[in-house]
């Protein structure tokens, strides 16, 4: 029988503050001048003291409450000690036995199953510098030495525990990509995977025949969604194997290595005692009292799960368009700016979902960078919708308008499609035309040759374009079948 698969995560996220957890440093790292973006505070010069910063404080707060935890209103900090270059006081001041938030949840749907995570608390901690090692991207190719930045050196994170509740890598995705949109939602972290701003360790075992949880093995250096799937497929597999020959698991840490495609071991796992945890005493505790939580709470924005059954029961729209066009909150803005315009709220999900959503791929855009204005793309829509526009032209004016700053109008001039339609004697004469200018074509299909109909549609695709798409397909349709008849 298959051993039921146990996964627990812990997830980093980056907070968006713009300065450091003890120091007034910026947290803007990426791409910066390698120790540029440090201070005696966080280079750790002795005889500097830390000062905590609220933002972070407020932060993992309302992360806290996004998850329906328990804030604190006492929570401490402590020193978890270990030895390496990348920590410049070789301790990393991290909330231990106090954090800021506890007991809370996240509920995922997975293959249409409803599944409940429990959070075991969230705390605040300092992220670590950055060792350039010599293959690592060029730069010291052949040297026989590593470098290290500590730009990143003191930026704050909250680090999200869950408990082990979910059973498959596909719901560990799927856990990551809910706690991700959370994070964006609440302005809270960017929570980019590639870049690091959300970064994911996963523990996973596999249970005993008894039902008790087997030995787990946390893995780590996962940077997208993809990976933390393969890595745990493979872990999984990598075990069963192990348990299958009569071996046992070792706890321990072991690091994916995107390009074999492996889990490789890296180190035995530190137990608490190996850190030496002790109390900060460099910093009080953080005190948040129940009318600043209230605060809070007020003021967190619609959440993920709200947003979708408002917009289920608001706009009419199925679970799947439900859920694409609030992934992102920009984007559901973006839609209900469109309705608010007055497009028909059907139309409007189908034009953002599928038209909207490929020109921003095509683009490499972020639809916070989308050029066309709600009320422009409302104004197509009605268009097409009232038949002043084929969908076609629409969606030609939609690329237009996307790429250049121009209004509708303009972009139809420019086009040279008038607005209006082309039916009745002015389409009949266009017909004409075009089966005057193919008499091989027509001949075809006069004999009874054109069996497929291909050639039909070749005559139909030549009305339409020199229409520019102003004629109805099927008036054209029977226009033509008339005039080839006749
Ligand atoms: P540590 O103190 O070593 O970090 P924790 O008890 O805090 O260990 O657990 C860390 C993570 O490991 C949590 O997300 C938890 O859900 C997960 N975890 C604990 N036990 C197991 C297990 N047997 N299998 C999979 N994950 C586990
Ligand atoms: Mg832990
Ligand atoms: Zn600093």
């Amino acid at each position: 029988m298959a051993r039921p698969i146990v996964i627990g995560l812990e997830v980093h996220l980056q907070l968006v503050t713009r300065t450091k957890l003890f120091c007034s440093c910026s947290t803007d790292y990426i791409g910066r001048k390698p120790n540029t973006n440090v201070c005696p505070i966080c280079l750790a010069v002795p005889g500097t003291l830390p000062l905590l910063n609220d933002g972070a404080v407020a932060l993992a707060s309302r992360m806290g409450l996004g998850l329906h935890c328990e804030i604190q209103n006492y929570s401490t900090f402590g020193r978890k000690n270990y030895f390496y270059a990348d920590l410049a006081k070789a301790y990393q001041i991290t909330q231990y036995e106090l954090p800021v938030a506890t007991r809370g949840y996240l509920d995922i749907e997975c293959e249409g199953r409803a599944k409940r995570v429990r959070i075991h608390h969230l705390h605040l901690e300092e992220d670590a510098g950055k060792l350039v090692h010599p293959t690592a991207d060029g730069r010291l190719t052949g040297a026989a030495y590593s470098l290290v930045d500590y730009n990143r050196g003191g930026v704050p994170l909250t680090e999200v525990v869950s408990e082990p509740d979910m059973s498959s890598p596909a719901e560990a995705k799927e856990y990551v990509m809910r706690l991700r949109q959370l994070a964006r939602y609440l302005d809270v972290s960017d929570g980019e995977m590639e870049s690091g701003s959300l970064r994911v360790d996963a523990n996973i075992s596999l249970s005993n025949a008894d039902g008790s949880l087997g030995t787990r093995v946390e893995i780590k250096n996962m940077n997208s969604l993809k990976a933390l799937e393969r890595a745990l497929e493979y872990e999984i597999t990598r075990q069963n194997k192990v348990l299958d020959s009569g071996g046992r698991i070792v706890q321990e840490t072991r690091l994916w290595d995107d390009a074999e495609g492996v889990t490789r071991s890296m180190r035995n796992k530190e137990t608490a005692s190996d850190y030496r945890y002790y109390p900060e005493m460099d910093l009080a505790p953080v005190v948040i009292g129940d009318a600043e939580i209230d605060g809070y709470r007020g003021a967190m924005p619609e959440l993920p799960w709200e947003k979708r059954e408002r917009f289920a029961k608001s706009f009419g729209l199925s679970g799947e368009e439900v859920s694409i066009l609030t992934e992102q909150k920009e984007l559901a803005a973006f839609y209900e700016a469109v309705v608010a315009s007055g497009a028909p709220t059907a139309r409007a999900a189908n034009w953002v979902r599928m038209e909207v959503l490929r020109v921003l791929n095509e683009l490499g855009q972020d639809i916070r960078d989308f050029r066309v204005k709600p009320s422009v793309l409302a104004d197509l829509v009605t268009r097409v919708e009232k038949k002043e526009l084929s969908s076609t032209i629409g969606k030609e004016m939609l690329d237009a308008l996307a790429r250049n700053d121009l209004t509708l109008d303009e972009a139809l001039e420019r086009s040279g499609a008038r607005v209006g339609r082309l039916s009745g004697d002015a389409l009949g004469e266009l017909i004409k035309r075009i089966i005057s200018e193919q008499p091989d074509v027509v001949q075809t299909i006069k004999s009874g040759q054109d069996k497929k109909g291909g050639k039909l549609k070749f005559l139909q695709g030549l009305v339409m374009k020199e229409a520019r798409g102003q004629a109805d397909p099927q008036e054209t349709a029977a226009l033509l079948s008339k005039f080839l008849a006749g």
